[in-house]
């Protein structure tokens, strides 16, 4: 998509008379890329009316930067399709929060209950899981187990079959229990959809959840709108979480889900295991849609942000995609030092939301900086090590008790490093610009 849509602008800069026609063209060029990457009809076709209001085609005939003027129209336009205009309910720790988990068979939302519960854990919540699925045999069976994996309690029946009694029963146990956060999962049969809506509306007025997130499988491509739309006119759905973006998935449905729903995508799945889930962020998610900030504003950041001088070794270890915790120890510096190289890794999806929240500079700086406590108390072996596995127990304690931190601390850190690894490990084979196209810029 990306690909496609960049050539088509180029086309058009590349044009010598910019008019309608032209600019017709390059945005026929950009619908068909974006309807290939699962955005719904409808939505191609409003941006594109929306384009051609923003666009003003004499500005681009007065040579303005059409490319950018264009490149930026349509960014802005599939932000504002991602953005709903308002935020969805956000729990509070420590005052107690029922959200139920709605969404077809197969669209990973007992994966995506427990990775919901496991990231709060990781802050300090203290989640629950309830199992209302009781049409699928082994339903129950899943969720204990990734509960049980996760440390985190749960409840269901294997000879229950009402998802009501179950549900309410799970909730007002956690309740006493002060959990502050109740996830209620929930059945998703396919082929009998009227009666699985009726069952959704009946659990949810039991149980009175303050937030119902629909769960959405990234690969249905043009699906994804009715079926959004078909839960929403059930339950008052309020949020969504986008799974299985590792796959193929191009992403366009979130943009059907989100329009469909009314409410913003909050997380999304990029993998089967507990951690691979990343909080949503626009921009970032765009970028990746369009595929131009994939790497390409990554790279203008750093030529703009990182010293010259620094510039090879960093882009020299990137393309080597071995990210070792050495790296991490070295880019922490840069951050602690000079700020800025910090804008550089808050444009990496998944980085910026975790590790530097925004208006929370203070509070991230303290928490790199104990990072490198712990870390200054790590072999070498470990430091120059792309091996997160041998990062064992016994290794683990002694950098806790070598640097005054827990146990849990360092683990903490450790998943850091795991998922900035992963971030990197995607930037392997990555095209270094030599000297000479650094100085042309
Ligand atoms: P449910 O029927 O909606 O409860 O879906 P499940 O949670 O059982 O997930 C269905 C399948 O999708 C399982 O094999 C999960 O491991 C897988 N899955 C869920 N989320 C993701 C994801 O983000 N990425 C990948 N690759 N697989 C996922
Ligand atoms: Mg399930």
């Amino acid at each position: 998509l990306g690909g496609t849509i960049t050539r088509a602008i180029q086309q058009m800069s590349n044009a010598t008379i910019i008019d309608e026609k032209v600019l017709n063209e390059c945005l026929n060029e950009i619908n068909r890329a974006l309807l290939n990457a699962d955005v719904q009809f409808q939505l191609v076709r409003n941006m594109q009316n929306n384009i051609k209001r923003i666009v003003n085609i004499d500005d681009l005939a007065a040579g303005h930067n059409k490319r950018r003027i264009i490149q930026q129209a349509i960014f802005n336009e599939l932000c504002n399709m991602l953005d709903p205009g308002k935020p969805s309910f956000t729990p509070k720790k420590g005052k107690t929060s029922v959200i139920m988990f709605v969404g077809l068979q197969g669209s990973g939302k007992t994966t995506t209950c427990t990775k919901y519960a496991y990231y709060h854990q990781k802050k300090g919540w203290k989640p629950a899981l309830v199992c209302a699925d009781t049409f699928r045999a082994g339903a129950f069976d899943q969720l204990k187990q990734n509960a049980t994996k996760a440390k985190i309690p749960f409840y269901g029946s294997y000879t229950e079959s009402d998802p009501v009694k179950i549900a309410v029963e799970g909730v007002d146990t956690f309740k006493k229990e002060n959990c502050d956060l109740i996830i209620v999962d929930t059945s998703g049969r396919h082929k009998q959809e009227a009666a699985l809506f009726e069952e959704m509306r009946q659990v949810s007025e039991a149980t009175k959840p303050d937030l119902i997130v629909f769960v959405m499988d990234s690969s249905i491509g043009q699906a994804a709108f009715d079926q959004a739309q078909a839960f929403k006119q059930s339950v008052p759905v309020g949020a969504v979480i986008v799974t299985k973006m590792d796959g193929h998935a191009k992403g366009g449905g979130a943009l059907s889900a989100v329009a469909a729903t009314k409410s913003p995508v909050i997380f999304i799945g990029t993998g089967e295991h507990m951690d691979e889930f990343e909080v949503f962020d626009v921009k970032p998610f765009v970028s990746r849609l369009l595929g131009m900030g994939d790497w390409s504003g990554f790279m203008d950041k750093i030529h703009e942000v990182v010293p010259k001088d620094q510039q090879p070794e960093l882009l020299q270890k990137l393309s080597e995609g071995n990210f070792t915790l050495r790296i991490m120890y070295e880019q922490f510096q840069n951050i602690l030092k000079m700020g800025p190289i910090g804008q550089v890794f808050s444009m990496l999806p998944g980085f910026s939301s975790e590790l530097m929240p925004k208006g929370q500079e203070k509070e991230s700086q303290a928490k790199i900086k104990r990072y490198m406590t712990m870390m200054d108390s790590m072999t070498n072996e470990e430091l120059d090590s792309s091996n997160p596995k041998i990062m064992n127990d016994s290794r683990i304690m002694r950098i806790a008790r070598g640097s005054g931190r827990q146990v849990r601390e360092v683990m903490e850190m450790l998943e850091e490093y795991k998922r900035l690894a992963k971030i990197w490990s995607k930037m392997k084979g990555l095209k270094i610009p030599t000297r000479g196209d650094m100085n042309m810029r």
